[in-house]
Order: structure tokens, then sequence, then C-alpha cells
């Protein structure tokens, strides 16, 4: 079976800076493999079409270039933020004020932002919003573990089930 829309894939794979000399940024592997929906519009465009065609057992690896990725990396979402939004009840989250401490935050529209802590200053704290892979290009290299029809509930649900997954999802 190839992969193509509809289908229920299963990946290990390997993520790195760049090129195959670059760092790597995530490593899955066959205990813990990625399972996606192919075609069902969450995955970058350029990933979906390297991959399809292929079937079980074939390697891949490819390289999507920052443009087609998360884009070039953006002065402007580097902003100083107050330190006083990191208290709660009244007391400074100290533990969440480190260097390279990941953030999940909110802007004033309500949409879900993820900022880096840069740097810790007197009484703001510099945060980066940019997507930690701006400005970099991604180097793919991994191998399909499987390929299957998914499911009604599925599609109709617009990704895949896996078992660690069933029972905890809300409908
Ligand atoms: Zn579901």
């Amino acid at each position: 079976m190839k992969i193509e829309k509809n289908k229920v894939v299963t990946l290990v794979y390997k993520l790195q800076e760049n090129n195959e000399q670059g760092e790597v940024v995530e490593q899955v592997q066959e205990d813990k493999p990625f399972v996606f929906l192919y075609g069902s519009g969450h995955m970058l465009p350029k990933f979906e079409e390297q991959l399809e065609g292929l079937s079980q057992e074939e390697s891949f690896n490819f390289k999507i270039a920052k443009d087609d990725a998360y884009g070039d990396f953006q002065d402007n979402a580097v902003v100083d933020v107050p330190k006083k939004i990191f208290e709660v009840d009244g007391e400074l989250r100290e533990d969440l004020l480190q260097i390279g401490q990941v953030i999940p935050m909110e802007d004033k529209e309500g949409n879900q932002l993820t900022g880096i802590v840069k740097e810790v200053q007197e009484d703001k704290v510099i945060m980066d919003f940019n997507h930690p892979m701006a400005g970099k290009d991604l180097y793919f290299t991994g191998k399909v573990m499987e390929v299957r029809d998914a499911t009604q509930e599925e599609l109709e649900h617009g990704h895949a089930h896996n078992e660690e997954q069933e029972g905890q999802e809300e409908q």
C-alpha cells in the first residue's frame, strides 16, 4: 500500500537542522513512532509531498527549505515582557524565568504562542516567539513503518487514532 490521501502513516524519523551534518532536533524511534492521517492538512505540505507514494519499509531523506517550513527568523518576534505577568497570586514564578525555558502563552487575541526565555532583566523578560526552527532548513531521514487505510471514524475526526489516544479523546 502506498502513501496517499486518507491513509494512516506510521513513521520513524530524525530531524536535523539544515542538512545531514546539522544538529539533531528530534529523533522519533520505533517504540514511539509518529502516526498521522495523510492529507488532513495538519502537516507541512512539503513534508507530505516528499512522502507521497512511498510504501511500508521504504526509507527516505529529504530537505525542506525554510521558506516551505517555518520561514525566516523575525527580529520583531523577540519582545520584552513585563516580569509581573509571570506572577501567580502575587508571587513571581522564578522557576519559569530560566534561560531557555519554553513557556506557553496567549496574546491579546487569545492565540496560543510558545515563547522561549532569552534573558531575564530587573523588571522585564526578553522572550523569543519565533518557531524554534525559524530560519533553518529541515532535514529529515527516516523510514515508513506502516501504511493503512484510515477508518471511517478517523476520517470523520480528521486525525489518526492509535491505542494511546483511545479512551482519552473528547468526541
Ligand atoms: Zn479522533
